[in-house]
């Protein structure tokens, strides 16, 4: 693809932001269709970010690391034993139906900052309560938990000139035990409907992507049967007052509602099934 509005490219650091830039991460979704607002492509790589940084609170994942580093990153000391998450690192990783082209060049941050219902570094980090850290272009820093960092397809609680450094998951969420469920309407098509179970101490926490416009997570204070977890889904299709009734946490419901998305991936009829089925899925097998 030719971008023929673009007159400048440089290294990120130490580039002051204007309008018409635009951080450049892997390139795979810049330089896969026109870009007509855009002037100057900024190239975080030139930061030189560790890709992962394992530490005591947690993992740090660089926005630069690329989905093909998260796929091999395996870790080392205490935490091999300890982060029985790891394993939905690579089923997140391989949910993204890309070629190994693109596996090996688009970074984690960019696919979170695309915010497409399919992102599936998205539903990793959402799903193990990681939390960005943006910069903004006067030198200030602030911190968004994932959940809330996508708003919908396409849109993010970005700022202009605002750029994703980092997204650090939990030590406490890679310690849980997960269940993972992934839906496309063909067998290389994108993601329409994946549920992530995790395990928070006794309780539950599950969240729910591509069949939806943005993240949704219901906590439970206990592992729910199957049935209740569904239930709580349904209540969450009524309205934002049942899921307070019956002491749930909804993050992420639009105005209170549960609202399916709809693209040629997928019907929202089909999406809610599919979603449906994978919540009690997901609550049975961590039941046990
Ligand atoms: C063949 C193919 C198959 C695909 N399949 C899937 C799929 O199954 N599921 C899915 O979700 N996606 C899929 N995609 C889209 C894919 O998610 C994106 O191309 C990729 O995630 C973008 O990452 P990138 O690093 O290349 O971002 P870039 O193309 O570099 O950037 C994407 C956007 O994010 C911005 N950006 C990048 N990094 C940052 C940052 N750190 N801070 C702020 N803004 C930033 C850029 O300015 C740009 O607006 C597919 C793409 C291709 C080409």
């Amino acid at each position: 693809m030719d971008l023929e509005t673009i007159t400048e490219y440089r290294p990120a650091p130490g580039a002051a932001w204007q309008p018409g830039d635009a951080w450049l991460g892997g390139g795979t979704w810049l330089f896969s269709e026109p870009q007509p607002g855009l002037r100057r492509l900024l190239d975080l790589r030139g930061f030189g970010w560790a890709p992962l940084t394992e530490s005591r609170g947690g993992l740090e994942i660089a926005a630069t690391c690329t989905i093909a580093e998260l796929a091999r990153w395996r870790p080392g000391g205490p935490a091999a034993v300890a982060w029985a998450t790891v394993p939905l690192l690579r089923q997140c990783c391989d949910a993204l139906l890309a070629s190994f082209k693109v596996q090996n060049m688009a970074t984690v941050g960019g696919n979170i900052c695309l915010a497409l219902p399919a992102g599936a570094m998205t539903s990793l980090a959402a799903a193990l309560d990681g939390v960005t850290t943006l910069w903004s272009p006067g030198g200030g820093v602030r911190e968004v938990p994932v959940i809330g960092f996508v708003t919908g397809p396409g849109t993010t609680v970005l700022r202009p000139g605002e750029l994703l450094r980092s997204v650090t998951l939990p030590d406490a969420s890679l310690r849980g035990r997960t269940a993972f469920r992934q839906a496309s309407l063909s067998r290389l098509g994108r993601s329409a409907a994946l549920v992530i179970g995790r395990t928070d101490g006794p309780g539950l926490v599950i969240t729910v992507t591509a069949a939806t416009p943005r993240p949704v997570q219901f906590r439970f204070a206990a592992r729910p049967s199957p049935d209740e977890a569904t239930a709580a889904l349904d209540r969450a299709g009524l309205d934002r007052a049942g899921l307070d009734g019956a002491g749930l946490d909804g993050a992420g419901l639009d105005g209170g509602h549960l609202t399916w998305h709809d693209d040629v991936h997928g019907a929202p009829a089909w999406r809610a099934a599919m979603t449906r089925r994978f919540v009690a899925e997901v609550a049975a097998e961590l039941r046990e």
